[in-house]
């Protein structure tokens, strides 16, 4: 038997509670892997608390991280006791996640845990990080070099912000955050940032061309906000697109594209192949000050990860939260 949070949606509703598991119910995978640590990202956010249309089937295990040690595996890539992460391909999706004491993968989605971190540091970047070094690696793939210019971050407290803020920083570039919260504006300069403007400044319909000021920018918010940020990017400047944490829709006007050649990169972690994972998992052991995560992260027990959703959703959570499956 493991414990693990499981979400049922039947007659009674939605619900997401911690249960004993046994083990056979465990979906099929050629890796059986103990997992020492999860964590919450946006997405877990809205599978454990049903506000978004995550889950696929029930029930189901959430977590689309996970951290662990294998116990027994099929695949020839692994064999007991490696260490092992977990990103996305569905899991906690469609396939029971990490949200658990055990999980049964397949062999194909695992990356060895890069020696450089500790299980908790590879669960305080988990999702949300690597997706701000693919956004950071996207950048670079377009010219952005830190002597264009100024790079903005939206929502830039949370998860993917926070470890985009640092990286980009830490890489030397000069990094602009935009967040919701003015009392975060401390945090956000000790990770690297040197101006904070408030979210209100992007969140509203504006026009179709602003004053250039951006080179680059990774944006976790999309809607207004991200047309606005594209709007007041410079010429040939580049905008990294990877969230919906304000809405999902782009109401926005082609005049930065065709007038400003500027180039819109959508960013997507889940089926990211696998060759460019590796290199975004060595980047960050490279890249990412990792005396910062301690700053970035806190850490919760597989209860707490249930009410911590909510909070999340919410705007309330600073950072990454790093889950401890087995406390
Ligand atoms: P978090 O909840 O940790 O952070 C989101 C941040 O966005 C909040 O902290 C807040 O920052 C800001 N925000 C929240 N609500 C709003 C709003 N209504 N309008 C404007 N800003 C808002 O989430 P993550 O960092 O884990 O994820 C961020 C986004 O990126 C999510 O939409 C997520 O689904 C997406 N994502 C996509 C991935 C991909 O593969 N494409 C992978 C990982 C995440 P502040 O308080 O500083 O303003």
């Amino acid at each position: 038997m493991f414990k693990a949070i499981i979400i049922e949606k039947d007659d009674a509703g939605y619900r997401a509670s911690v249960k004993d598991i046994d083990e056979a119910q465990l979906p099929a995978g050629d890796v059986t892997v103990r997992v020492s640590h999860s964590t919450l990202n946006y997405k877990d956010g809205l599978a454990i608390t049903g506000r978004g249309p995550v889950v696929r089937k029930f029930p189901m295990v959430p977590g689309i991280d996970l951290v662990g040690t294998v116990e027994d595996s099929r695949h020839p890539g692994y064999q007991a006791r490696d260490a092992v992460v977990l990103n996305g391909w569905g899991v906690g999706e469609s396939h029971w996640g990490g949200l658990a004491q055990k999980a049964r993968l397949k062999g194909d989605w695992l990356v060895p845990l890069p020696p450089q971190f500790t299980p908790q540091q590879a669960m305080a970047i988990g999702t949300a990080g690597y997706t701000a070094m693919l956004c950071v690696l996207a950048l670079e793939r377009q010219g952005v070099t830190p002597d264009k210019g100024e790079i903005l971050v939206t929502g830039a407290a949370g998860g993917v912000g926070s470890v985009a803020v640092s990286l980009l920083s830490n890489l030397g570039y000069t990094v602009v955050a935009v967040s919701g919260r003015p009392a975060e504006a401390d945090y956000l300069k000790s990770l690297g940032a040197s101006e904070v403007l408030a979210r209100s400044e992007f969140s509203s319909p504006g026009k179709p061309l602003g004053r250039e000021r951006w080179a680059g920018a990774v944006d976790v918010v999309g809607s207004h906000t991200l047309v606005n940020v594209c709007a007041t990017t410079k010429y040939r400047g580049v905008v990294a697109a990877c969230g919906l944490a304000g809405g999902m829709d782009f109401p926005a006007s082609v005049a930065p594209f065709i007038l400003r050649g500027v180039t819109l990169v959508g960013i997507d972690s889940v089926v990211c192949p696998r060759p460019d994972r590796l290199v975004a998992w060595q980047r960050l052991a490279t890249d990412l000050d990792i005396s910062k995560l301690d700053l970035i992260t806190h850490e919760i027990g597989l209860a707490e990860a249930i009410p911590m959703a909510t909070q999340l959703l919410d705007g309330q959570v600073r950072g990454r939260v790093v889950v401890d499956v087995n406390a």
